[in-house]
């Protein structure tokens, strides 16, 4: 299967977490999002024993909360002891919600409002990622209006092409995010931040991308940062405390997605860090690494009741579900590949070859083509959803006016609920 938590029980039902899918669509309704609760720890516990294990006990796995945000997820980071990633002020709103301590948040995004920085400071987060010298800039202007030293590191691009799909590609010198080590950009606005009052440099980001499976990617782009923190250190006197890797790791969606084992990645990494540091002669930094997807991926699973099928002789076939891109619009962003199961015909053989799409006026509200399901499969039947654990209840929406699907989390053999099904008087609640 595609994940461990995956099996299949001997009445042919799908299980997840070792839980009977058949059983938890009845009592919770579909569409559904399951999230295995263990799993989501055991992922934290893997990149935090691999970083004590390599980088001490001061370095820390970053959970990068866009992945999935929700308060239960920000009360589990918290008692996982994870730091947090946030790009919003909804995020820190959120994590606050949780009762998450700020002080190990980190603020993302390139391009944070006056009312985000405002918000962030007020809120006492611990860091602001800075993209630009603009965001510099309205950032000593408020901790300078609040007396304090705000804590910052500035997001930096190494240069370097992942090659995973282009719209996750956020490394390149040309991108929208960060200042670029190639142009110069970065060293000019490690100076202007050096220079200002009430900021205080604590380091370097960069992110290379998502979905990330390559064989070196991230012991390239750590290298290239810590040439350029040698750098700083030469011509500025200035040693960055922190370096922060950025998240990446890839997930598992179909069969012919490579395993990736965490410990075994994070020990290269280090390896690669060590060997420069001691080339360079700089002392190793603080090492940060912010996963997303590979924290809360695999631990996803989304339930559909199949509704229409239908069969157009020598064209395709198309198997409808009660979701569809409100609650997964990753296909119809990027085409990402999912593996779509019948759950409570795992016994049948597959070998049928359908589009599973939703229920949305858009033909391009498609789950995924070129599915095989049994082919009995008809109105009433589960349909399955792997590893839609990250960017998936992140993205939902409410096109069509269509509910957004609860969370019910998985733990330990049993089940809850973290975020309610929508109503259809929370559709309108905002509506005067
Ligand atoms: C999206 C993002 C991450 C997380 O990426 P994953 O692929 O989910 O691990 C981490 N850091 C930054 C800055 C990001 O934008």
């Amino acid at each position: 299967m595609i994940c461990d938590n995956i099996t299949v029980g001997q009445n042919g039902h799908l299980l997840f977490a070792g839980q009977d899918t058949t059983a938890l669509a009845k009592q919770y309704g579909t569409p559904l999002y399951l999230m295995d609760e263990d799993k989501i720890r055991e992922n934290c516990r893997l990149y935090q024993s691999a970083f004590r294990e390599h980088f001490g006990d001061k370095a820390r796995p970053l959970y990068a909360s866009k992945a999935n945000s929700f308060k239960r997820i920000y009360e589990i980071m918290r008692e996982e002891d994870m730091g947090i990633d946030v790009v919003s002020s909804g995020e820190i709103y959120t994590a606050l919600q949780a009762g998450y301590d700020l002080s190990r948040a980190y603020f993302h995004s390139n391009n944070k409002t006056d009312e985000d920085i405002i918000y962030g400071m007020e809120n006492h987060i611990g860091y602001f990622v800075a993209d630009n010298v603009e965001e510099i800039k309205a950032i000593e202007a408020q901790a300078a209006r609040r007396g304090i030293r705000q804590k910052v590191l500035l997001r930096l691009t190494p240069g370097i092409d992942p090659h995973t799909y282009e719209a996750v590609s956020t490394g390149k010198v040309d991108s929208k995010f960060g200042s670029a080590i190639e142009t110069g950009q970065a060293e000019e606005i490690t100076v202007f931040t050096l220079a200002q009052p009430h900021v205080e440099l604590m380091g370097f980001h960069c992110h290379v991308g998502s979905q990330v499976f390559g064989e070196d990617i991230f012991e390239r782009a750590a290298v290239v940062m810590l040439e350029f923190i040698a750098d700083m250190k030469r011509k500025h006197g200035y040693m960055a405390p922190q370096l922060d890797l950025g998240g990446g790791y890839g997930v598992r969606y179909v069969e012919s997605d490579p395993y990736l084992d965490v410990p075994t990645k994070v020990g290269q990494v280090a390896a690669a860090i060590k060997e420069a540091c001691a080339r360079l002669d700089i002392e190793m930094p603080e090492i940060h690494m912010e996963p997303g997807r590979s924290i809360v991926g695999a631990a996803g699973m989304t339930l559909y009741t199949c509704g229409t099928v239908k069969k157009i002789p020598g064209y395709k076939s198309y198997v409808s579900v009660d979701g569809g891109m409100t609650d997964n619009p990753r296909y119809a962003l990027y085409r990402s590949a999912y593996t779509c199961l019948a759950a409570n015909k795992m016994n049948e053989p597959a070998d049928f070859t359908c589009s599973v799409v939703g229920r949305c006026c858009e033909s391009g509200d498609i789950v995924q083509e070129g599915v095989q399901l049994p082919s009995s499969i008809g109105r009433g039947d589960l349909v399955a959803v792997c590893t839609t654990g990250a960017y998936n209840y992140a993205m939902a929406c409410n096109y069509n006016r269509l509910p957004r699907a609860p969370i019910v989390m998985l733990r330990g053999g049993e089940s809850y609920v973290a975020v309610r099904r929508e109503s259809f008087a929370d559709l309108c609640k905002n509506d005067l």
